[in-house]
């Protein structure tokens, strides 16, 4: 994709004016930060970036072959007391300012070397100019068991359903430039479920309909699916990648049937 200068200057307007009356996170704080630092976050209407590159250590599906396009974002709307980026997120240590064309510019050539997505690291106070920069699509990851609980395991099923409703909210406010939808696999074969897999795997494929557990492929291809414009009508959806797992133990069941 390529913006014509008109339309760039047009996109860091219209996100000038969001920054005027600051309403991006829920702190709501409604100060303008063109002025300068200002709200809780103590941020200004500039993006100071800590670095950027191909990152290969998140885990696979988010990987792929050639990397994840991390993006290291200054400063932070959360100030969480163990925050383990403090250095560029809190303390704003070797950071550099980056405009509009520049992040646009970035961008690209993360996606020319490869980036299997953009990684965007602390990006909530900076999304105004993040939406100038580009079109995108936000793909997040969430599970099964966000979609239909699971017991023994409620605080990792509530957090996983709650990227559910925030896959739904983004899709609207950050429309029609970006689009936002989540994946939710099932059992996976991943070396993080290597050893559970070991024991509980034959009798989890016993009970799926197409009778296999899900490769991490099948997952990439998914997030692949939804970063790419032949699924740009997709808005807010929830694409389940789990051999038909919610078919046969759906919502409120315990076993399948
Ligand atoms: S991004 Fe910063 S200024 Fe804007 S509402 Fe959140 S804390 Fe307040």
């Amino acid at each position: 994709m390529k913006l014509g200068e008109g339309e760039l200057r047009a996109r860091a307007r219209e996100a000038a004016e969001q920054y005027r009356h600051c309403l991006l996170c829920a702190h709501r704080c409604g100060v303008d930060r063109t002025r300068g630092s200002a709200g809780r976050c103590q941020e200004g209407s500039s993006v100071f970036l800590a670095g950027a590159g191909l990152h290969f250590g998140e885990e696979p599906p988010l990987v792929g072959t050639r990397g994840s396009g991390l993006v290291l974002i200054a400063g932070c709307n959360l100030a969480c007391a163990g925050c383990e980026t403090a250095e560029f997120s809190l303390l704003r240590r070797g950071v550099a300012r980056f405009g509009e064309d520049q992040l646009a510019g970035l961008f690209l050539d993360l996606q020319q070397r490869g980036a299997a997505n953009l990684n965007l690291v602390t990006p909530t106070h900076v999304l105004p100019a993040l939406r100038a920069s580009g079109h995108g699509s936000i793909v997040l990851i969430g599970s099964t068991a966000g979609q239909r609980g699971e017991q023994g395991h409620s605080h990792y099923a509530a957090s996983k359903g709650a990227l559910q409703s925030l896959a739904m909210s983004l899709a609207v406010e950050l429309a029609p430039r970006i689009r936002t939808n989540l994946v939710s696999p099932g059992w996976i074969r991943t070396p993080m479920a290597e050893g559970a897999l070991r024991t509980i795997g034959p009798l989890v494929a016993s009970t799926l309909p197409n009778r296999r557990l899900g490769e991490i492929e099948d997952v990439v291809n998914a997030v692949l699916y939804l970063s790419s414009d032949a699924s740009s009508h997709l808005l807010g959806e929830n694409l389940s990648v789990s051999g038909g797992a919610l078919l046969v133990v759906p919502r409120g069941q315990l076993q399948p049937r």
